[in-house]
C-alpha cells in the first residue's frame, strides 16, 4: 500500500528533521537513533515513550526508504542501586549484590536467565516483538567488558580536566545533583537519589587523591563500584584504585583493562560520538540545568560528536492502578499493557500525542472507551472520512515498514467482548453464542475469529473489574419485585417481551430497549431525540434501572442490548416473568 502522504503529523515533522541532519553529518550512512533502558527491575510501561519516540520516528524513516538503524543501549553495566520491592523470588540476601553490575546480579529465583539484568531484559524484550519494534539491542556490559570502548575511555581519561571544567560550570551554579533518571518516574529517581551518597560524584566522576577521574573500576575482589582510583599516570595508563567495600587494591594499565566504566555524564555522550547518534529523545528531568542530556551536549565536542535532536518526552500515566492485582506493588509493564489491549491501541496512543503531551494509559473502564474511539477511527480511516493527522496516526499503529500487524479477523466492539467474557466467566460455548447472535446475518463462526481481541477483554475483565463490578446474571426471577410493579410498568415489560424475537441481534435489541419508552409515550420507536419531549430520557433511564433489577439484580450493568443478548432469549423471557 501507498504510506507516502503522511505529512501532516509530529512524527514527519522529527522525520524530515532527522533526515536532513543525519544528511548533513554522515551522508550515505544509515540513520541512527537511540534509546537507552536500564534493567534494573520489571522495565516500567512508564518507560515505554523511551523506545516508541524514536521507534516511530525511525520507522517513518525507513517508510521513506531510507536504511536506520533504532539502537536500545541496554544499560546493564549499571549498578545495581537497590533491591526493588514486590520482585517474585528474591529476599533480603540481593542487597549484598549492591554496587555490582547489573549483570553481575542473580536473577530471581526461578528465572531461566543467567543474571538480573538478562530476566528483566527478556521481558521487555518480548513486549517490543508484540509491539512490531525493531532494533539493535546493545549490552552496555559486552561493549565495555571486551574492550569496545578503549580507546573512548583512555581519550576521556586524557582530557578528564576538560570535562571537570564543564561540570564545574554546573557544580557551581549549585544545580541538583540529578541520577540518571530518565527511565524513571521521579519519585524513585529521588527515593534513590537521597540513598546513594555521593551521588553526584557517581554521576560526574569521583575527586580522589588522583583528582577528578571521570572512570569507575569495578572491584576486582567483591565486583562492586566502591572504588577509588588513587593514582594515574598519563603515560603509562597505570592506575592504581582502592575498594572501599572490601579494602581490595590493585594496579592496573587502562590500556588493557576492561572492568570499569564511564561515569554517567560522559558515558552517555561518549556513545553519542561513538554510534553517531542524530535522534535521542528524554524525559522532562532532563530539561534542568546541569542535567545529563545539557551537560552532554557539552562533553559530546570532547569525543568529536554531536549532541543529537532530543525532544524531552512527558510523562505517562497510567489510571486504574489501584485496582490492579499485581505482583509488582502495582507497577505495570508493556507487557501488562498488552495482556489487555492490542498492540494497534497501545501504538496508537503514542503515536497520537506529540512527545511533549502526556497522557493516561487505561487500565480501567476507560479502556472500553478508548476502544470505542479506536473503531470509530478506523471506521472512518476505511471510508475515507477521517483527518489527515488522524490517518497517519492511524498508519502507525496498525503497520510498521516491515508490514501489517497481526489483527483480530472480526474486531467486535471491546465492551462488547468484555461484557460478554464477563458474564460467561470461561464457558467459551456461551460466548460464542452470544457473539454469533450479535449479527444474525453474519455470524461469526468460531471464537477464533474475534481473537486475540476477545482474551485481551477477559483478560482485562478478569484481572482489572473489582468483583463488586462484575455481572452476576439472577438464578431466579425476582418474584416480589414482579409482584410491585405498576401497570406502566408492567406494559413496558410486554413491549419489550413482544418484540425480543423479532429483534434478537445487537442493532435490533439496541433499536428494541430504546424504542419502548418512546412507544409507551405514544411516539414511533424511531422518532430522534429531536421529536421527543425531555421526558422521555427519564423514563428510558427508570426502563433501563427496572431490566437490570430483573436481570442482574443491580442499577446499571453491560449495556442492555449485549446483557440481553447474553443471558439467552429463554432466560431473559423467565427473569421478566413471563
Ligand atoms: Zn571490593
Amino acid at each position: 500500500m501507498a504510506q507516502s502522504t503522511e505529512t501532516a503529523d509530529w512524527v514527519s515533522r522529527f522525520a524530515d528533521d532527522v533526515i536532513e541532519e543525519s544528511e548533513r553529518r554522515a551522508p550515505g550512512k544509515p540513520v541512527v537513533v537511540a534509546s537507552g533502558l536500564s534493567p534494573s527491575g520489571p522495565i516500567h510501561l512508564g518507560n515505554l515513550r523511551e523506545v516508541m519516540t524514536p521507534h516511530l520516528v525511525a520507522d517513518e524513516i525507513r517508510r521513506r526508504g531510507y536504511q536506520v538503524r533504532h539502537l536500545i543501549s541496554w544499560d546493564d553495566y549499571d549498578r545495581y542501586r537497590k533491591v526493588p520491592a514486590g520482585i517474585a523470588g528474591i529476599d533480603e540476601t540481593w542487597a549484598e549484590h549492591i554496587g555490582k553490575p547489573l549483570t553481575s546480579v542473580p536473577a530471581p529465583k526461578g528465572s531461566t536467565h543467567p543474571n538480573w539484568a538478562e530476566h528483566f531484559k527478556a521481558a521487555m524484550v518480548e513486549s517490543l516483538a508484540e509491539l512490531g519494534v525493531e532494533f539493535d539491542g546493545i549490552s552496555q556490559t559486552a561493549q565495555y567488558t571486551s574492550g569496545v570502548y578503549r580507546e573512548q575511555i583512555l581519550h576521556a581519561v586524557a582530557h578528564r580536566a576538560d570535562i571537570d571544567a564543564i561540570l564545574d560550570q554546573y557544580r557551581t551554579k549549585k544545580a541538583p545533583a540529578k541520577q540518571k533518571q530518565q527511565q524513571k518516574p521521579v519519585d524513585e529517581a529521588e527515593l534513590e537519589a537521597e540513598e546513594g551518597s555521593g551521588a553526584a560524584s557517581e554521576d560526574d566522576g569521583s575527586s580522589g587523591s588522583a583528582g577528578y577521574f571521570p572512570y569507575k573500576p569495578y572491584c576486582g575482589n567483591c565486583e562492586k563500584d566502591l572504588t577509588t582510583v588513587t593514582s594515574y599516570d598519563d603515560e603509562t595508563t597505570e592506575l592504581t584504585y582502592a575498594c572501599t567495600a572490601c579494602g581490595f587494591s590493585e594496579t592496573v594499565r587502562l590500556n588493557e583493562f576492561n572492568r570499569g566504566k564511564l561515569v554517567w555524564k560522559v558515558d552517555w555522550p561518549m556513545r553519542w560520538a561513538y554510534e553517531g547518534v542524530i535522534f535521542e529523545p528524554s524525559g522532562v528531568d532532563h530539561s534542568s540545568p546541569g542535567s545529563s542530556f545539557q551537560v552532554g551536549g557539552q562533553i559530546v565536542g570532547i569525543f568529536g560528536g554531536k549532541q543529537p535532536i532530543g525532544p524531552m518526552y512527558a510523562f505517562v500515566g497510567i489510571s486504574g492502578m489501584a485496582k490492579m492485582s499485581s505482583s509488582r506493588g502495582g507497577v505495570p509493564t508493556p507487557g501488562d499493557a498488552l495482556k489487555i489491549m492490542e498492540p494497534q491501541l497501545l501504538r496508537w496512543l503514542y503515536a497520537r500525542r506529540r512527545p511533549n503531551q502526556s497522557f493516561k494509559i487505561a487500565f480501567d473502564q476507560e479502556i472500553q472507551r478508548l476502544y470505542d474511539e479506536w473503531d470509530k477511527l478506523d471506521g472512518k480511516v476505511t471510508d475515507s472520512s477521517a483527518l489527515p493527522a488522524d490517518v497517519a496516526a492511524h498508519s502507525r499503529a496498525v503497520r510498521t515498514a516491515g508490514g501489517e500487524l497481526p489483527t483480530t479477523p472480526r474486531p467486535l466492539p471491546y465492551r462488547t467482548l468484555a461484557s460478554v467474557a464477563d458474564i460467561t466467566a470461561g464457558h467459551e460455548d456461551q460466548a460464542l453464542r452470544i457473539l454469533s447472535e450479535l449479527d444474525p446475518a453474519d455470524p461469526i463462526g468460531s471464537l477464533d475469529e474475534a481473537r486475540p481481541r476477545y482474551n485481551k477483554a477477559e483478560a482485562w475483565i478478569n484481572t482489572h473489574v473489582p468483583a463488586d463490578q462484575r455481572t452476576i446474571v439472577r438464578d431466579e426471577p425476582d418474584a416480589e419485585l414482579l409482584k410491585s410493579l405498576d401497570e406502566a410498568s408492567q406494559q413496558s415489560l410486554r413491549l419489550l417481551l413482544d418484540g425480543l424475537a423479532d429483534n434478537w441481534s445487537l442493532d435490533g435489541l439496541t433499536h428494541l430497549v430504546y424504542g419502548v419508552p418512546k412507544v409507551q409515550a405514544g411516539f414511533p420507536a424511531d422518532a430522534t431525540p429531536k421529536e421527543l419531549p425531555a421526558e422521555i430520557k427519564t423514563a428510558q433511564r427508570t426502563f433501563f434501572a427496572l431490566l437490570y433489577h430483573l436481570l442482574v439484580g443491580r442499577d446499571t450493568g453491560p449495556r442492555l442490548p449485549t446483557l440481553l443478548l447474553a443471558v439467552g432469549q429463554e432466560r431473559v423471557r423467565a427473569l421478566l416473568g413471563e
